[in-house]
C-alpha cells in the first residue's frame, strides 16, 4: 500500500510528539496463481520495481513497513539482498525496511486494507465452471488460472479503499518475472546457505560485500543507503538528497535512526522517547545516545557488530554467514 504522507504532528497522552500515522493511500495488489508463481523477497522487489517505474515522479527514498513473514522480514538475508539490489537498480538514495514487533503487527495498515479487499470477494467463486483442476490437462488448467486472475483484477479494480480505486494486476501463468529472476533467487539462497562451498560464491561475493557496505541492520530494521565516500563509483555524484544523509550522519554514529531505548527519568522508563522529541531537543537526543552506548558497553555480546560494515549480528549463525563475505 502506497501511503499519502501527512505533515502533521500529534501529541500522545504522555506528551510525546509524533508524526501523525497516515491512514490514506493507494492500495496496489499483485495476484499470482499458486500453481505457477510463488512469492519471495525477489518477487516483492520486482513488484515494487514495476510500481516505481509507472510513477510520474519517481521516489528517491522508500520506507517500507512490513510484517515478519519470511519474504519480508528485515532479519532475512534474502530480503536484504532483494531490497539492496532494488536500491542499486533504481538508483535510490535510501530504502528503510522496518517491521512491527511480533505482537503489534495488527497496526500494519495492510491489515485494514485487506479487510476491504476480502469483503469485495464475499460470495464470489472465480471460474465457477471449473470444479476439479487436478483432472484437467495443463493447457486447460493454465487457462482457468488466467481467467481467474483476470476476474480478480476486474473485481478489485472497481473496489475502492480509502477513497481510491484499488489497482490490481496479475502475473499470468507462463509470465517471467523481472528484473530479479527466480534463478538469481535460487543462486543467492545457495550462496547464503553454503558460503564459499556454493558454486555461485565467486560470482556474487564482491556484489554482496558492496551491498553490505551500504547497509545498516539490527533486529526488525534494515537501512540501505548511499554513502558519502567520494571514491564510491555508485554513490559519487548521484545522491539526490545529500543533506538528509549528512543529517543522519550527525544524528547517529551509524548514520541511521536510533535504536529505541527507555530512559528511567522519562515516562517511568516504560515508554520510548519519540523521534520528533529527539529532533527538537538536543539534550534528549544526547541522553538517548548515551544510554545506547551504555547498554552496548554493559552487554557487548548482545550488540556485536561487524567491524567492517554496520551489520548487527542477531545470532551465532548470522555471524557465521556474514563472515563468508565480510572480512
Ligand atoms: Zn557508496
Ligand atoms: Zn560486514
Amino acid at each position: 500500500m502506497e501511503i499519502d504522507l501527512k505533515n502533521e504532528i500529534i501529541t500522545d497522552k504522555h506528551g510525546r510528539k509524533f508524526f501523525a500515522q497516515p491512514t490514506n493511500g493507494q492500495l496496489h495488489i499483485v495476484n499470482r496463481g499458486f500453481h505457477y508463481h510463488g512469492t519471495t523477497a525477489f518477487t516483492h522487489a520486482n513488484d515494487i520495481f514495476n510500481l516505481i517505474n509507472t510513477m510520474k515522479q519517481r521516489p528517491s527514498i522508500l520506507a517500507l513497513t512490513c510484517d515478519n513473514g519470511p519474504d519480508y522480514c528485515p532479519n532475512s538475508y534474502l530480503v536484504f539482498i532483494a531490497f539492496a539490489m532494488l536500491w542499486k537498480k533504481c538508483n535510490l538514495d535510501q530504502i528503510l525496511i522496518a517491521s512491527y514487533a511480533p505482537r503489534s503487527s495488527k497496526n500494519n495498515r495492510i491489515e485494514l486494507a485487506w479487510g476491504t479487499a476480502n469483503q469485495a470477494l464475499a460470495q464470489t467463486i472465480l471460474c465457477p465452471e471449473s470444479k476439479n483442476l487436478d483432472n484437467e490437462s495443463e493447457p486447460v488448467r493454465k487457462d482457468v488460472f488466467k481467467k481467474a486472475l483476470n476476474e480478480l483484477n476486474v473485481i478489485w479494480n472497481k473496489t475502492s479503499y480509502s477513497s481510491k480505486l484499488i489497482q490490481s494486476r496479475s502475473i499470468l501463468p507462463g509470465e517471467t518475472e523481472s528484473p530479479f529472476t527466480d534463478k538469481e533467487y535460487e543462486e543467492f539462497k545457495d550462496v547464503f546457505e553454503n558460503g564459499p562451498k556454493s558454486d555461485y560464491y565467486t560470482k556474487y561475493k564482491s556484489e554482496i560485500k558492496f551491498l553490505f557496505r551500504h547497509t545498516y541492520r539490527r533486529g526488525y530494521f534494515l537501512h540501505i543507503k548511499k554513502c558519502l565516500d567520494i571514491n564510491c563509483l555508485h554513490c559519487r555524484n548521484t545522491v539526490k538528497h545529500q543533506e538528509l544523509l549528512e543529517e543522519l550522519d550527525s544524528y547517529d554514529e551509524n548514520g541511521t535512526l536510533l535504536r529505541p531505548v527507555f530512559l528511567t527519568q522519562l515516562y517511568d522508563g516504560k515508554h520510548y522517547p519519540s523521534f520528533v522529541d529527539m529532533v527538537e531537543s538536543k539534550t534528549l537526543h544526547q541522553k538517548v545516545r548515551e544510554k545506547i552506548s551504555k547498554e552496548i558497553k554493559e552487554n557487548p555480546s548482545d550488540f556485536e557488530k561487524c567491524h567492517w560494515c554496520s551489520w548487527y549480528f542477531q545470532t551465532k549463525n548470522d555471524k557465521k554467514k556474514h563472515r563468508f563475505f565480510c572480512p
